[in-house]
């Protein structure tokens, strides 16, 4: 007999083992049992393809009609199309980078098949099918009547393991199968009217009808939320019992003389979350606290009051900044900003004075020992810096404070690297703006507090959006550079962003979700400078801005453009994160369809930051209700960056949300979407938080599966090392 744990040698051949381990890297009965199944074969309920809607899970018997496989020319990768006929009607069939298929799917061969049916261009289709062959001179009928049971579970395969032999390697573990302890506490299970842990393993893979299958779905996705739940609550629990400096705010010192010099009044809810972290900051354990907030609703300003309250304390803070251009200017921004209380130590600085210091990895070597010495020292009171803050080198008097900006862009791998250089674990602010719903920070973040910053800033202009078709509308394009130029002439800027820094190149991986094939020329910093300086910009002055220039240019093109001695940048996503010129009010993204929905509210959030309203141009060759041409509207349509973080996350794969550490084939979340389980999310949450309370010791078995859990994250966290 076997039990989670046996190892699959012990119910399947060496060969099968092997092969199990290689392609999913399961080791144990109980990883084999966890490779759940996309969806069922229905037998008996075959549809006519005549008859299929958009939407329905169908199972159709049919033959292949043709199968041709291409390249794609917009990202790597082959597409493989199956036509099958039923005699009634036709179906495409469509396989990404699964060209191995085509050897299956041979003209004439006939076959079950199973899946969701899309539309594509108008036409209904099923996108990655499941299937499984009749065997060639077989009676059809008889081929169908003859396979055993009623619904057969199809499994993610590969050509060296498919669907049929999965099941036959699981039909042999659960025949071995002892009975499974189940860990989720008995009230929890009755509570929601769940099977026991074994019953949902066997009724998953093994149902008796469509009703218990789901059941089981349900139970094993609970599982998953609530074991993420704990791990991130019970991570929470020794945060808190860490400890800590206590940096509590004092009077009359550099926080004061700030706030007495600020030309503007904070914000409401900036007093909130203001309030939120001096709190944590006077607490002796180490603060966790996520900031979002919408672009432009003055993080930084939260932030660099909460650095001086632990200068006041003695303390140092580290700003870690995900680029050059960003970190660069949060200098410029925190030096102006502080105006002679950043002049420690100098002629005409205050006595309260302290120094912003900036390291890179561009910099040149005589400004980086000085900024390396003011850190050592403690003389810099802020330490701003890219990756490079993380090097070696780098180390600190009394670093009591790190905040991480865009924190999209970080992983927990290098808050952990920045917190290893203080003495006593610091206190710990992550700021993002890209907003995200409750349960997702609950799921991404769930180990932190949060605090959110709705309101902008008074007196800030709502920004425009609107979508300009090229290929129906080619005029727009030419007015768009008129407005531009107009603009431009009454004293303010522009941006006009392309996707790529020459042709052929990408700037940002993000953009490899994006499906879909289009052979048109992608606009690029490098092509569009010249020809608009030469041409529709000739009365501006126009400069380039990218990611592979080096780093001086970089600098000093946004400063150049900071004092208005650029007009228009055009520019790749490197000024995506946090730029801030508030005189720039017009930005025109050139083949907007190639971004990410919140990419695009981060990119227009560069205009509109000063007191004239901020207008945003979204060029697109994407065709009219085209699901390009769909979210380019919603983005159009709304400026609630809660709202369009949900519309691109619909979009997303599960691992993107979650990060690699939680997604691939060992992980702990197979079956969990956090958008779609949102409400099992949230009571997962609250029954987590009852165990943790009442103290996890009480129920052994789910302890150790904690422990488990811990131990694998763990581990993943050394390999990544
Ligand atoms: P983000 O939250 O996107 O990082 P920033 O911190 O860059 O936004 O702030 C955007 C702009 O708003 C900056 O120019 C900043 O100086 C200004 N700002 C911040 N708070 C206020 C306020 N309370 N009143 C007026 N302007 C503000
Ligand atoms: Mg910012």
């Amino acid at each position: 007999m076997a039990t989670l744990d046996s190892k699959l040698v012990s119910v399947v051949g060496d060969r099968t083992t092997k092969v199990l381990r290689d392609l999913f890297g399961y080791v144990t009965v109980g990883d084999l049992l966890h490779h759940y199944p996309r969806r069922y074969l229905v037998r008996g309920e075959l549809s006519d393809i005549a008859e299929l809607n958009e939407g329905d899970e169908v199972t159709i018997l049919a033959e292949v009609f043709s199968a041709t496989s291409r390249r794609l020319h917009a990202r790597k990768g082959n597409i493989l199309e199956v036509i099958v006929t039923d005699g009634s009607a036709k179906l495409s069939l469509t396989f990404f980078n699964q060209a191995w298929r085509e050897k299956d799917l041979k003209v004439g061969k006939q076959a079950l098949f199973a899946g969701k049916v899309g539309v594509f261009n108008g036409k209904r289709q099923l996108a990655h099918p499941d299937y499984e062959l009749i065997p060639d001179g077989n009676d059809v009928d008889a081929a169908v009547e003859g396979f055993a049971g009623k619904y057969l579970p199809m499994y993610p395969a590969s050509a060296k393991l498919p669907s049929w032999k999965i099941a036959q390697c699981i039909e042999l573990a659960i025949g071995a199968l002892d009975e499974v302890p189940d860990y989720l506490p008995e009230s929890v299970r009755e509570k929601y009217g769940y099977p026991t842990l074994h019953q949902a393993l066997v009724q998953l893979h093994n149902p008796a009808d469509l009703d218990s299958a789901e059941k089981a779905r349900q139970r094993l996705t609970f599982d998953e939320a609530f074991m993420l739940q704990l791990l991130l609550l019970s991570r929470r629990k020794e945060l808190k019992n860490l400890e800590a400096v206590a940096r509590p705010a004092k009077s009359g010192g550099l926080l004061d003389a700030f706030d007495s010099q600020l030309p503007f009044q904070l914000t409401a809810g900036q007093n909130t979350v203001a309030q939120e972290i001096a709190h944590d900051l006077a607490q002796p354990h180490p603060m966790h606290r996520l900031l979002q907030g919408e672009v432009g609703s003055g993080k930084t300003v939260v932030a660099l009051r909460a650095m001086l309250n632990v200068i006041d304390n003695g303390g140092q803070a580290a700003l870690l900044a995900p680029t050059e251009v960003l970190a660069a200017q949060h200098l410029r921004t925190m030096q102006k900003l502080l105006g002679p209380l950043a002049q420690g130590g100098m002629l005409g600085g205050s006595d309260l004075a302290t120094q912003v210091t900036l390291i890179t990895g561009s910099q040149n070597a005589a400004s980086r020992k000085d900024a390396l010495a003011l850190a050592a020292s403690g003389a810099a009171g802020i330490v701003i810096g890219t990756h490079a803050l993380l090097g070696e080198s780098v180390a600190f008097k009394d670093l009591g404070l790190i905040v991480v900006d865009e924190q999209h862009r970080f992983g927990v791998e290098q808050r952990d690297a920045l917190k290893s250089k203080a003495t006593n674990p610091p206190h710990l602010l992550v700021m993002t703006a890209t907003p995200i719903p409750r349960t997702v920070a609950m799921t991404v973040f769930g180990d932190l507090d949060v605090s959110t910053l709705r309101e902008l800033p008074l007196g800030r202009q709502p920004i425009t959006t609107h979508v300009i078709p090229v290929l129906e509308k080619p005029g727009f394009l030419e007015r768009a550079w008129e407005r531009i130029t107009e603009e431009v002439s009454q004293g303010h800027q522009a941006y006009i962003v392309a996707p790529r820094i020459a042709a052929g190149t990408s700037e940002d991986s993000d953009m490899d979700f994006l499906m879909g094939e289009s052979s048109a020329e992608i606009a690029s910093v490098e092509e569009l400078g010249p020809l608009l300086s030469g041409g529709a910009l000739k009365a501006v002055k126009v400069a380039p801005l990218h990611g592979r220039q080096s780093a001086e240019l970089k600098d000093s093109t946004m400063q150049a453009f900071t004092n208005k001695e650029i007009d228009v940048l055009v520019s790749t996503t490197v000024i995506e994160v946090g730029v801030d010129v508030p005189n720039a009010t017009v930005m025109v993204i050139m083949d907007a369809d190639r971004f990410g929905v919140s990419q695009l509210h981060q990119l227009r959030g560069r205009v509109g930051r000063g007191t004239s309203p901020g207008l945003c141009l979204l060029a697109t060759n994407a065709e009219p209700e085209s699901p390009a041409r769909m979210r380019l509207d919603a983005v159009a349509g709304t400026v609630d960056g809660f709202e369009l973080s949900r519309i691109d996350l619909e979009q997303r794969r599960e691992g993107d949300v979650l990060g690699a550490s939680q997604s691939g084939s060992r992980s702990h979340l197979r079956l969990l979407r956090v958008l779609r389980d949102e409400s099992m999310i949230e009571q997962a949450r609250e029954d987590a938080s009852t165990i943790i309370e009442s103290g996890i010791s009480q129920y052994p078995l789910l302890a150790a599966e904690l422990a488990q859990i811990q131990a694998d994250a763990a581990a993943e966290y050394i390999d990544k090392a």
